[in-house]
């Protein structure tokens, strides 16, 4: 049973996933609650998944849970089981349905680390790290930049394309709770008058941007459809479930697909660039460095419009 807090005293939601509560136990997530020695505060090791919830439906959550799961295979992270995510996510919508207060967009985070090294928290290894889900209303500034025209830099993530596959430790492709290198980046960028980032490999790939996955849109000639296209996933990229529910919806609408590698002169002749990430769903870009990016905002309606389908994710993620 939910635990209640005094009204307005709180505007987020934590769900705690333990040995003793797998379906959750409601906490407050404004008071403290980890340990200090907890290894995903002190080495970023642990992962995590970012979800939108709707008028509390919740976007894509199969996908999320899958790429969690892939996550924390690629780290050799044990994880709770898919059940306890579920009923954990429940048990917090539930939560701000009781209160009264379900938010219209929600920001739903999954994290799990590797916990305190040496003093597992069970001894059954699914529940040997420190679990938790996060809801918290999404972001106003966040939704007000959605569709919205922004600009970007290329930046050099210092690894080349083959780092994935001959180089595993380096964990490409899992989303880590590492992310101070995707901060600095956006850091950067801002810093040089750029909105976002899309970061290549040293050897002039285009991977994705520190919070979202790159679609290319090429107009197809006059009566064809146009075609959708984004890096492979080979090239150390995270899968997006965005661009894996929008792809789902464009293929079945009739749209040429396209998978990498691509390079930075194949991004500046495609008719439109998107960044796409699950709770700022699709921005168009209209500058990349100093060279411009037409934009159309049908075309950006028309991808929401796909993406709101919510169809399920296969490719990249079932490959
Ligand atoms: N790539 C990176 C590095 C990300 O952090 C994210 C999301 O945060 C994405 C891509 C987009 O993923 P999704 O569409 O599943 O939100």
């Amino acid at each position: 049973m939910a635990e209640h807090f005094q009204e307005d005293s709180v505007a987020a939601v934590g769900v705690r996933i333990d040995a003793e509560h797998p379906h959750g136990m409601i906490f407050d997530p404004h008071q403290p609650q980890l340990r200090v020695t907890d290894l995903g505060a002190i080495r970023g090791d642990g992962v995590f998944e970012t979800m939108y919830c709707l008028g509390g439906e919740i976007r894509k959550l199969d996908a999320h849970l899958r790429r969690l799961a892939r996550s924390a295979g690629i780290c050799e992270l044990p994880l709770p089981p898919a059940e306890s995510w579920r009923a954990a996510v429940d048990l917090g919508i539930e939560e701000f349905s009781t209160r009264g207060t379900l938010p219209e967009h929600l920001t739903i985070k999954l994290v799990v680390t590797r916990g305190v090294e040496g003093e597992p928290a069970a001894d059954d290894p699914a529940f040997a790290g420190t679990a938790w889900v996060l809801l918290t209303p999404a972001p106003e500034a966040l939704l007000a930049s959605r569709g919205e025209p922004i600009a970007v830099t290329l930046l050099d993530r210092g690894h080349d394309s083959t780092a994935a596959e001959r180089a595993p430790w380096l964990l490409l492709g899992a989303k880590t709770l590492s992310y101070a290198v995707n901060m600095a980046a956006l850091r950067h960028a801002k810093q040089h008058g750029f909105d976002d980032v899309i970061f290549r490999t040293s050897d002039g790939q285009v991977l994705e941007g520190p919070t979202s996955t790159v679609l290319l849109v090429h107009r197809g000639a006059e009566g064809s459809p146009p075609r959708l296209s984004t890096p492979e996933r080979e090239s150390g990229i995270l899968p997006g479930t965005t661009q894996g529910a929008i792809f789902a919806a464009a293929e079945r609408a009739g749209w040429e697909l396209g998978y990498g590698p691509l390079t930075p002169e194949e991004l500046h002749a495609a008719d439109h660039v998107f960044l796409a990430s699950s709770v700022r769903l699709v921005s168009p870009v209209s500058r990349i460095d100093d060279v411009e990016v037409p934009v159309d905002h049908d075309l950006t309606a028309e991808l929401t419009a796909l993406l709101a389908e919510d169809l399920p994710v296969g490719r990249p993620l079932d490959d």
